[in-house]
């Protein structure tokens, strides 16, 4: 059953320093936002290649936010130098807080998590980015399931200011108030939910952007479907949001859907051989449009 939690006022144990494993585009954004608001943060990489690969996203981050902020070098220095990006699950034993960014598979994430378990300290709170998994199944490789919790950030991060907390079987109430906390200390909205399907967001807004998949399949135009919901007054037309959430988290997303969502399938058939052919989206030039 799903049952929204509303937005309660509770404090935890303030988190200092952060943990990110996996820098891709979350963790980099998420090591980023919370760099911002003064926090340490480390980041561990799977090997030196994506680390040095992470560094760089990192850099363009902080220098298009340094640009926007007009930071001099002095005060983008202090602010790069509050991120330290690695490869070894030890620099996380003083994180308060670890959030998992890697890819979105359940044994990678069950993995990592369980490693950083035990490098951290007994206080610190795990938490996974993950839009489709469960979080209450991933926490079966804990061994203090309590501590844990999913932490979704939305794409990119340095723009959206939603973020859910996401409540598994055996999250506790410390967990929740602490990540609450936190999130409001990055200057962004915390919301809290359920660990279902799509939690919130995504259980909403997917079968809209499914109804716009279904319309391209019968033939109607990909630009005027974009323009005449830009019209109605979103910000973005659904095709264009999935070329920038990326075809292949959007197929994952859809998966986890299964059991909520009309149409599940045929969204899938169109979505999977785009996403065979790495016609992805933006971050591959190609999806829906052609970017190049
Ligand atoms: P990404 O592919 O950009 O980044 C994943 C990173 O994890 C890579 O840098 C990779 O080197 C690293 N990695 C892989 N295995 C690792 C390991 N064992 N140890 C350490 N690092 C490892 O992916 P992303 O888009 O940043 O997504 C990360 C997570 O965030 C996924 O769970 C995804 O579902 C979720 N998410 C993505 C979006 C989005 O729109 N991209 C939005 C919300 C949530």
């Amino acid at each position: 059953t799903w049952t929204p939690h509303s937005l309660e006022m509770i404090h935890g144990d303030p988190i200092r320093t952060l943990g990110v494993i996996g820098g891709g585009a979350m963790g980099a954004g998420i090591a980023q936002a919370a760099a911002i608001r003064g926090y340490g943060v480390h980041v561990k990489e799977v090997d030196a290649d994506a680390a040095s690969q992470c560094s760089a996203r990192i850099d363009r981050l902080i220098d298009d936010y340094g640009r926007h902020k007009k930071l001099d070098a002095d005060q983008l220095r202090q602010l790069r130098d509050r991120i330290d990006v690695g490869t070894d699950f030890s620099a996380l034993e003083d994180a308060d807080c670890i959030v998992e960014a890697v890819v979105e598979r359940m044994g990678v994430k069950q993995s990592v998590l369980a490693e950083a378990e035990k490098a951290a300290s007994k206080s610190a709170i795990l938490a996974t980015n993950t839009s489709s998994l469960s979080v209450t199944e991933m926490a079966g490789s804990l061994s203090r399931p309590a501590h844990f919790a999913g932490l979704h950030f939305f794409n990119p991060v340095h723009r959206m200011e939603l973020v859910e907390v996401v409540r598994g079987d055996e999250t506790s109430d410390a967990t929740i108030a602490q990540l609450v906390s936190f999130v409001r200390a990055l200057g962004k909205t915390p919301i809290v939910t359920t660990d279902s399907p799509g939690f919130l967001v995504n259980r909403i807004l997917f079968p809209y952007l499914g109804e716009a998949i279904m319309m391209v399949r019968e033939g109607q135009s990909i630009a005027a479907i974009d323009r005449e919901m830009r019209e109605f007054g979103m910000p973005m037309g659904p095709l264009q949001l999935l070329d920038h959430v990326g075809l292949d988290v959007a197929l994952h997303v859809a998966r986890s859907l299964g059991a909520v969502m009309r149409d599940v399938d045929d969204v899938i058939e169109v979505l999977s051989p785009l996403a065979r052919r790495n016609q992805i989206g933006l971050k591959s030039k190609r999806g829906f449009y052609d970017y190049h």
